[in-house]
């Protein structure tokens, strides 16, 4: 928790910050004091790591991926970690700010930690359990593999990566060099979470073209791109179809960003749906309300491009059903009720899944990320770290 690896978005390098890599030579170094021989890191910051099969079976490769890199959104400067032994369910006063209070009011999750190990940041910064539990998750069962020779395994691979935060967490992978068959992302949250399914998404360019003129000799001359820009946006609606008023399973539209002047203005959207077939439906809408809205404006044109982001890792996921059940099978033999749920968002396990590595989010524990109120419980760590170890164990007995 302590490294700083806050990633960069405005940086252009991989990794997109240097000092990420401070961790990364900080795990090979362990991996290696461990006793996992094979354990490297590359020029962008990758960990790559193996850990040889012991079975006679012919067992898939499995990778456990993790990221390294914590959110630009809050510090991740000078992090100082506190372990709140046996937590008695009341209010967490963080010492270095006491006006930043971790409440089970507003977290009714921490609510039923009550008794548990609990970590926290201090209050200026974020904690970084997004990702850094993942990662510690990771290590402690390779450390238990590695104290464990008796216990059945296949391949196993760990991958720990930079820049997921900023979007980038897979743009240097070399998945040649990983060998996995199938993988698991350590980056969900609530004990007994597995995300199998994510959005699929797309964004969509409208350039909005006016008519330019100079205001004081512009009457019936000029057309003014920013008006027809918001004729357009005052058009859809903002009580369905938008995230401010949608959950679960509903997808939307959401403009994001608009810079213009008169003469020219580009309104950008993003689209989501976890059907991937309603994003075509959902762009149809918004071409169909800019054509109502630019007769309304005549001398006015705008330009339409729609291009893909990513999609909802459950069709290639639906592929191989094995993944996914083996997962959900080791989470019950943890002891712990399952929760599926669906990402409202990306993960890389999506861009993962359709680069050829099915992977899908299991439990970490890690709570209220990308902020000064992060926390995570010890326990929850550890029936994660259970439950991979018991999915390399139905990997191995269902080979
Ligand atoms: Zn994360």
């Amino acid at each position: 928790m302590q490294i700083d690896t806050e990633s960069d978005p405005l940086s252009a390098t991989h990794p997109s910050t240097e000092k990420q890599k401070n961790l990364a030579a900080l795990l090979v170094r362990e991996l290696k004091d461990m006793g996992v021989g094979d354990a490297r890191v590359d020029e962008y910051g990758y960990v790559y790591a193996r850990i040889p099969s012991n079975t006679s079976k012919q067992v898939p490769a499995i990778c456990f991926c993790a990221h390294m890199d914590t959110a630009p959104d809050c510090s991740g400067k000078n992090v100082k970690p506190l372990v709140h032994k046996n937590y008695d369910g009341g209010n967490i006063v963080l010492p270095d700010d006491p006006s930043q209070v971790i409440s089970p009011a507003e977290h009714p999750y921490l609510a039923q930690k009550k008794g548990e190990d609990i970590i926290t940041a201090s209050g200026t910064t974020l904690l970084g359990a997004d990702d850094k539990a993942g990662v510690a998750i990771i290590m402690d069962m390779a450390r238990f593999l590695v104290d464990h020779p008796d216990f059945a395994h296949g391949p196993v691979r760990i991958l720990f990566t930079p820049d997921e935060e900023i979007g980038r967490g897979v743009d240097k992978l070399d998945l040649g060099k990983l060998e996995a068959d199938f993988g698991y992302t350590l980056d969900a949250g609530e004990l007994g979470s597995f995300e199998d399914e994510t959005f699929s998404a797309d964004a969509v360019t409208i350039t909005f073209h006016g008519v330019s003129a100079h205001p004081g000799y512009a009457k019936d001359k000029l057309v003014n791109a920013i008006k027809v820009a918001a004729a357009f946006i005052d058009s859809l609606p903002r009580d369905e179809l938008s995230p401010e008023s949608t959950e679960g399973r509903y997808g939307f539209v959401h403009p994001v960003h608009m810079e213009g002047i008169p003469e020219k203005l580009t309104l950008k959207y993003i689209i989501r749906d976890f059907v991937t077939a309603k994003l075509a439906g959902y762009e149809e809408y918004l071409r169909s309300r800019l054509e109502d809205t630019l007769k309304k404006f005549p001398g006015s044109r705008a330009d339409f491009v729609v291009s893909e982001q990513y999609r909802n890792m459950k069709e290639i996921l639906d592929l191989h059903p094995d993944v996914s059940e083996y997962a959900l099978e080791a989470i019950r033999r943890a002891g712990i009720p399952v929760k599926r749920s669906s990402a409202r968002g990306g993960t890389d396990g999506s861009r993962l899944s359709f680069l050829g590595l099915p992977c899908p989010n299991i439990f970490t524990g890690e709570m209220a990320f990308h902020g000064k109120h992060e926390y995570v419980s010890i326990q929850d760590m550890q029936k994660s770290v259970e439950t991979t170890v018991y999915l390399l164990q139905v990997w191995e007995e269902r080979s």
